[in-house]
C-alpha cells in the first residue's frame, strides 16, 4: 500500500491543501451566534466575488452535496402549471430531469449523444413549440464524459424569451472552465465547495440573479428543506433556517481566501488548462484515445477509451497502488 496521501484525479472532491483541512479545527460554534452570521456573510460575498458575478448575483448557501443545489434551483425556477425544459446529454442532465419529475414538474427534454454538445437551435425550437416552458436547465460541464455544453450560446438565445429562467448546473465548471460565469447570463448557477474551489464536501450553493430572485417568490414551496426563498430570507439577515455544516463552512471560507490569494479565477483556470494539456499529451504519447473531440473538452476531466485487454478495475487498482485515484 502507498503511504503518501492519495492524489485524487476524480472530478471531485478535489485534493485540498493542509490550510483548508486545518480550518475544520477552528473550533465549536453555534450557528445562532453572531460569529456564524459573520462567517456566512463572508462566504456569501466571497462566492459571488471570486466567481466574478458580484454585480449580478446573490449567494444562497445550502448544506448538502451538489445535488441539493441542483434540486433547490430546479424547484425554484418553474411556476405552478408550467414546465421545465432540460438539456440532457449525460448523467447530470438526466439528473436535472429526474429532479423535475420527482417534484411533480412537467419536463420536456432535448437530448444529444453523450459526446455531442447540444445544438442551441434545439433549445430555441423546443421553446417556440411549447409556450408552457418556464425554465431551461442545462449542465455546463457534463462530468460524465468531460464534455462542455454551449452555455453561453444558450444564455444569449434565451434573451429572446424574457420570462424563461435559465438554470445552469456549473458544479464541475465553477473556477476551472474557461468560460467566465458573467458571460453565460444564467439566472440560477449551481456550485459546490468541493470541486474547482477546492473546499471540502458538504456545502453547496446556488447563485441567483435578480430575475431568479423574483421567480423564487412566485413558485410554490415544493420542498421544506430545499426552499430557496426560506434560505435567501434568512441569509440576508445573517441567519440560517437549519443547522449548517459549520466546520465545512470554515473550510469553504479558507478555500475562497486561498483561491483569491493565488490569483483567483484566471490563475485557477490556467492551472486546470495546463494540467489537462499535460495529461492529454501523455495519453497521446501512449496512443490512448480520448472520448470527446478537442473543441468540446473540459479542462477538469479527460475521459479515455480503455485499451484492448485492460479492464477498468485493473487500471484503477494499479494506479491506486501508485497513489492516484481515477474515476469510471
Ligand atoms: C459533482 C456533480 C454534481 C453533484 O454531485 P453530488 O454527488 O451531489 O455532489 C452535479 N452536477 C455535476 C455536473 C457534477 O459534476
Amino acid at each position: 500500500m502507498h503511504d503518501e496521501p492519495l492524489v485524487l484525479l476524480n472530478p471531485g472532491p478535489a485534493c485540498t491543501t493542509q490550510r483548508v483541512r486545518d480550518a475544520l479545527g477552528r473550533g465549536d460554534l453555534c450557528h445562532r451566534e453572531s460569529e456564524f452570521g459573520e462567517l456566512l456573510a463572508d462566504i456569501r460575498a466571497g462566492l459571488t466575488r471570486c466567481l466574478n458575478v458580484a454585480a449580478t448575483h446573490e449567494s444562497v448557501l445550502v448544506t448538502g452535496s451538489g445535488t441539493a443545489a441542483m434540486e433547490m434551483a430546479v424547484i425554484s425556477s418553474v411556476r405552478e402549471g408550467r414546465s421545465l425544459l432540460v438539456v440532457d446529454n449525460g448523467v447530470y442532465g438526466d439528473r436535472l430531469a429526474r429532479i423535475g419529475r420527482a417534484n411533480g414538474i412537467p419536463v420536456t427534454e432535448v437530448t444529444a449523444g453523450w459526446t455531442t454538445p447540444i445544438d442551441p437551435e434545439q433549445v430555441r425550437d423546443a421553446l417556440v413549440a411549447d409556450p408552457s416552458i418556464d425554465a431551461v436547465a442545462m449542465v455546463f460541464h457534463e462530468t460524465t464524459t468531460g464534455l462542455l455544453n454551449p452555455v453561453r450560446e444558450v444564455g444569449e438565445l434565451l434573451r429572446e424569451f424574457p420570462d424563461v429562467r435559465y438554470v445552469v448546473d456549473a458544479i464541475s465548471a465553477t473556477a476551472n472552465e474557461d468560460e467566465d460565469l458573467p458571460n453565460i447570463h444564467a439566472d440560477f448557477i449551481c456550485g459546490t465547495a468541493n470541486k474547482g474551489l477546492h473546499g471540502l464536501p458538504g456545502m453547496s450553493f446556488v447563485l441567483v440573479s435578480q430575475p431568479a430572485i423574483e421567480r423564487l417568490y412566485e413558485v410554490p414551496a415544493r420542498s421544506l428543506y430545499l426552499n430557496a426563498a426560506t434560505y435567501l430570507d434568512a441569509q440576508r439577515k445573517g441567519d440560517v433556517p437549519f443547522t449548517p455544516a459549520v466546520q465545512v463552512c470554515y473550510a469553504l471560507d479558507e478555500a475562497i481566501k486561498e483561491f483569491e490569494e493565488r490569483g483567483g479565477f484566471a490563475a485557477r483556470v490556467a492551472e486546470y488548462r495546463e494540467r489537462a494539456a499535460l495529461v492529454r499529451k501523455g495519453l497521446d504519447n501512449l496512443s490512448l484515445r480520448i472520448l470527446v473531440d478537442p473543441p468540446h473538452r473540459a479542462n477538469a476531466v479527460t475521459t479515455i477509451h480503455l485499451p484492448d485487454g485492460l479492464t477498468y478495475a485493473e487500471l484503477h487498482d494499479e494506479l491506486k497502488a501508485a497513489g492516484y485515484v481515477i474515476y469510471a
